[in-house]
């Protein structure tokens, strides 16, 4: 279990710029928050460190972006408009909604009253909206369409009609996979990979989750970064294995614990019904122990059921002449939210130095959303801050992710650097007048260490 609590981490990320709650100035909107300078940062880090990795770095890996809204055939075929759904229930006392299956139903987590709950009823988790000028928007109503027909039913003269598909429903996309699905085709005609291969996608994907919680863990919109690899079915056992090692590789660059780590292998009954096999890679979170990401084998259900709604061939003709067929897929899923409060999770830690408490954030250097604070000792030598920008302007033209701080109290100035998971602070002092060396603290140890201004560079880009 990880030793940081949940409120720790959120006090600290918001104090410290790197995430917000959702619209926070109005009061907030569940499920959403907002990623700050340091936040944008580290999140940038994660998602190109990934995109080098399970792209840049290989040879059968290709990016695409699809457009947030498609076609609503996209979410029929898929299954998601039928079968994305939650089961909800409704304390009848206090009107209270919850997912069933992840809470005890004896009594209402809100208001106490025992066995409350209504029927667990379907609830489908994609948000809908409307494409194209379907009225000026003012003086809509919204009416569940369920008790229109009720009243509609009850009165024969009425002159509503109900339309049976709306033409101008859209959803906002509940995964990224699908943007991937629909242009298959569109890769394959135009770059003619060889298979087994990869085509990833990063973006938003939205649900509206029944009960958000658990700060990022689960929003109602979120980042994820998806993989459908292609390949022949008969490699589907080598290639699933083949994933589930990069997957751990993964986790090893990124710093996340191996001990922290369980490969959970879901049954059967608990599989979505196209996948046949699936895994999960749980994390010991501040909550406990959760879903971080998946992977699943989902054999060619989705380039199936595109052949099946679009009526156009999904098949891959290989270039050695042989046969051509649909390909399967592996998925692996990662969801960027639940990446970032791993990585601060496990990041998280408390010691004493000189016996004063302090918390520092032990981020990979590829991570760490600033790599080094810099700034003169003191701000009234005007030979040591002219000095000191010199240096500075010279060292961030090489690395950017480099912060200006002269903040007179250099306690205050490391306990910044330390919260914030800051490598390296560097200090200009009076010796650096003399000898042309800079301090250079070691978040982890402490140390400090004088480095020549000529070597200072190269010590820094050492560690990248
Ligand atoms: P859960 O069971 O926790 O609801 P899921 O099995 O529905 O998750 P998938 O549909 O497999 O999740 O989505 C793939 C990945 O997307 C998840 O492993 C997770 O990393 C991320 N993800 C899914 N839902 C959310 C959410 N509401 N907020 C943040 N990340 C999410």
């Amino acid at each position: 279990m990880s030793e940081v609590k949940l409120d720790d981490l959120v006090s600290l990320t918001k104090r410290r710029g790197f995430i917000f709650p959702g619209s926070s100035v109005y009061g907030g909107l569940s499920g959403t928050w907002d990623y700050g300078p340091l936040g944008v940062k580290l999140k940038d880090n994660f998602i190109n460190l990934w995109k080098y990795f399970f792209v840049d770095s290989r040879e059968d890996i290709y990016m695409v972006d699809a457009a947030i809204i498609m076609n609503k055939k996209v979410w029929q075929a898929s299954g998601h408009v039928d079968t994305f759904n939650d089961p909800l229930v409704e304390c009848k006392k206090c009107h209270s909604r919850f997912r069933a299956d992840k809470i005890d139903l004896s009594h209402c987590l809100v208001c106490g009253e025992k066995n409350s709950f209504t029927e667990p009823k379907n609830f489908n988790l994609m948000f809908s909206t409307s494409i194209g000028p379907i009225g000026d928007g003012v003086g809509e109503v919204t009416i569940d369409r369920a008790e229109l027909e009720k009243i509609l039913a009850n009165n024969k003269d009425s002159k509503i009609s109900l339309k049976t598909d709306n033409e101008n429903l859209v959803y906002l996309r509940p995964e990224t996979a699908q943007g991937i699905f629909v242009n298959f085709k569109n890769v394959v005609d135009s770059f003619y990979p060889n298979i087994p291969f990869g085509i990833a996608q990063h973006g938003k994907a939205f649900r509206n989750e029944i009960s958000p919680r658990d700060f990022i863990f689960r929003s109602r919109e979120f980042e994820q970064l998806e993989i459908e690899y292609f390949i022949n079915p008969e490699q589907w056992q080598e290639k699933f294995e083949m994933w589930i090692n990069l997957i751990h590789q993964w986790f090893n660059l990124i710093g996340l614990p191996a001990g922290m780590i369980t490969d959970k292998e879901i049954d059967g009954a608990d599989r979505a019904h196209y996948s046949k096999r699936t895994v999960d890679f749980e994390f010991d979170f501040p909550i406990g122990k959760e879903e971080l990401m998946g992977l699943a084998y989902r054999t060619d259900f989705d380039l199936r059921n595109i052949e099946m709604f679009s009526k156009k061939s999904m098949e891959y003709k290989p270039k050695d002449g042989s046969a051509s067929f649909v390909p399967h897929v592996i998925e692996p899923s990662f969801g960027v939210e639940r990446f970032i409060l791993a990585i601060l999770s496990s990041a998280y830690k408390q010691d004493e130095i000189n016996g004063e408490k302090r918390v520092y954030l032990d981020l990979p250097f590829k991570l760490s959303p600033i790599k080094a604070i810099f700034g003169p000792l003191v701000r009234n030598k005007s030979e040591i801050v002219d000095l000191s920008k010199k240096i500075f302007k010279e060292i961030k033209s090489e690395i950017t992710d480099i912060l200006w701080d002269d903040s007179n109290n250099i306690g205050k100035r490391y306990r910044r650097a330390d919260e914030i998971g800051t490598p390296f602070c560097i200090t200009v002092d009076f010796q650096s007048l003399e000898d042309n060396m800079v301090t250079v603290r070691d978040r982890n140890t402490t140390i400090q260490t004088r480095v020549a201004l000529d070597k200072l560079s190269d010590y820094l880009k050492k560690q990248f």
